[in-house]
């Protein structure tokens, strides 16, 4: 029998990813290519569908051997028709992107919001192995978030649950990218821990060992961030530690609801700083949460960064085709 592959696509701001893999094997082929959104969908599709063949050249695999192309897109994404709803960041909306890629490419095409293929990724082939019901929260230039419920992803009516980012949290707070105030993710994602830094050093004259990058207008990353706290940065440790603690009270708000028994925790701001974060966030967890909801709840790092997406698609190519990959 011909070993099964899918080809995952990660559909990135800047750039658009490929991988070739299955379960048993993982990654076996990469590609990449700046993502062109100024030349319209038309052409971003096209360029979708050739980084396609690119990459399964690359695995030098059979076209038969490939099942499935599934995507993951950043914006909103209806999986059972694979019609995208809305995705700001590359200019699309209300298109029907399985139907078009499917014009372009012999393959089936499967379509999921990125980072609920994230959490299906930590689900099924990361941390979550074990979990029952599990929250998977990103964070990172915003915040997400992916539901799983009895072992399968939750999407909600709409398909847009796992919103955690837009949950208020202070009444009347900082605007958030949503055109709300007070959002999760206005007070605890990477854009708000650095918007308070730069105002701290700028506004209100502190030290911090960011001062020249702050200055020079120069992009606060979090491996930055990172530096800032093994130096012992007052403000950044001042500011990263204000962060855990809403985000420890957000989980303990999300699971005296949901009762989870596993939340886990990933994106860029958590890779860079996860050791320095984890404690806090779970020390203010411990504090706010309802004591009966905490019992044996694990909150634990996912360690398949970028990855979960990616093998997420694997998840969604057992959930939509029936095929185990
Ligand atoms: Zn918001």
């Amino acid at each position: 029998m011909q070993e099964k592959f899918i080809v995952s696509v990660d559909m990135g701001g800047t750039k658009i990813l490929a991988s070739v893999l299955n379960s048993k094997k993982g990654i076996i082929a990469r590609q990449k290519k700046p993502t062109d959104i100024d030349s319209g969908t038309k052409v971003y599709v096209k360029d979708i569908a050739e980084l396609v063949h690119k990459v399964v050249k690359t695995s030098k695999l059979d076209e038969k051997n490939i099942v499935a192309v599934c995507l993951g897109v950043p914006g909103s994404v209806n999986p059972q028709t694979g019609v995208i709803g809305i995705a700001p960041n590359l200019g699309i909306k209300n298109y029907k992107m399985k139907a078009e890629l499917e014009k372009l490419i012999p393959y089936p095409v499967l379509l999921e919001n990125d980072v609920n293929l994230g959490a299906l990724g930590i689900k099924n082939y990361g941390v979550g192995k074990d979990a029952t019901n599990m929250l998977a929260v990103f964070v990172g230039t915003g915040i997400g978030g992916g539901v799983v419920i009895d072992k399968k992803m939750y999407r909600g009516f709409n398909f847009v649950a796992g919103e955690i980012g837009h949950m208020l949290v202070q009444k009347n707070g900082p605007k958030c990218g949503c055109g709300k105030k007070g959002c999760f993710e206005a007070l605890a994602s990477r854009t708000a821990i650095v918007n308070n830094i730069i105002n701290d050093v700028k506004k209100l004259k502190k030290k911090s060992v960011l001062s020249d990058l702050i200055k020079s207008n120069e992009r606060i990353k979090s491996g930055a961030l990172r530096n800032a706290i093994d130096k012992k940065d007052k403000v950044v440790t001042i500011r990263i530690t204000e962060a855990c603690e809403v985000i420890g009270d957000v989980l303990a708000s999300v699971c005296n609801l949901m009762n989870f028994d596993m939340i886990v925790l990933g994106g860029g701001v958590i890779e860079a700083l996860g050791d320095f974060m984890l404690p806090i966030i779970k020390q203010q967890f411990n504090n706010q949460v309802f004591t009966a909801a905490a019992k044996g709840v694990k909150i634990v790092p996912s360690k398949l960064a970028d990855d979960a997406a990616i093998y997420g698609g694997l998840a969604l190519a057992e959930e939509f085709l029936d095929i185990k990959v």
